[in-house]
């Protein structure tokens, strides 16, 4: 059984820029979503018992289709929402520093010129999807719950989660908008945590 993890800050914790309501919805309702069929995907499938989700989300193409399309949208759905929850704090905002930001620097020219990158690829992902800065330093984009993982990919330093569900009741259809504060709340140190942790340099 795989459970929704807590949050280290409160609901409101991210306002203005990302409402408690939009938290609360978001973390009990749609994350909820995923990891309960994701648990009833796993139990009528007995052979994928104790496997990590990583290792399911890596392989999957491995795993028996009738359960397949079930553990890529609710596995993705809650590998991707359990490190956006940690990508995201009240401390956020301002820039990365150290190895990370020199990466960036080197590859981008600059911080600002990263995040204008970034951003027009949010802005890029037609319909639901996410944006993910990944350990070599690229953007790329997924469609739905899909997560770089499912391609054979490196886990992603951080990921942006673009569907509506992450910011209509806040901004409606201006995911412009949204993008603009989300960068308000991005937890730099956590980030830059996790780059050192897969060896980046
Ligand atoms: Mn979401």
């Amino acid at each position: 059984m795989v459970t929704v993890p807590n949050l280290t800050y409160d609901y409101s914790a991210l306002e203005p820029y990302i409402s408690a309501a939009i938290m609360k919805l978001h973390h009990t309702k749609h994350h909820q979503t995923y990891v309960d069929k994701l648990n009833d995907a796993l139990s009528k499938t007995p052979s994928l018992a104790g496997a990590s989700l990583v290792s399911l989300l890596g392989d999957i193409q491995a795993i028996p289709a009738d359960a397949q399309t079930a553990v890529r949208n609710n596995g993705g759905g809650h590998y991707n929402h359990s490190l956006f929850w940690q990508v995201m704090s009240p401390q956020g905002g301002g820039e990365p520093t150290g190895m990370l930001a020199d990466r960036i620097v080197r590859v981008y020219g600059g911080f600002q010129q990263f995040v204008d990158q970034f951003t027009e690829k949010a802005l890029g992902v037609f319909g639901s999807g996410w944006v993910w800065l990944q350990p070599d330093m690229t953007i790329i984009t997924t469609p739905n719950q899909d997560n770089p993982i499912m391609s054979g990919g490196d886990e992603p330093l951080f990921g942006l989660d673009v569907w509506e569900h992450a910011y209509y009741l806040d901004y409606q259809n201006r995911r412009v908008d949204y993008v603009k504060a989300w960068w308000d709340v991005v937890d730099w140190r956590f980030i830059e945590a996790r780059h050192e942790s897969r060896g980046g340099s």
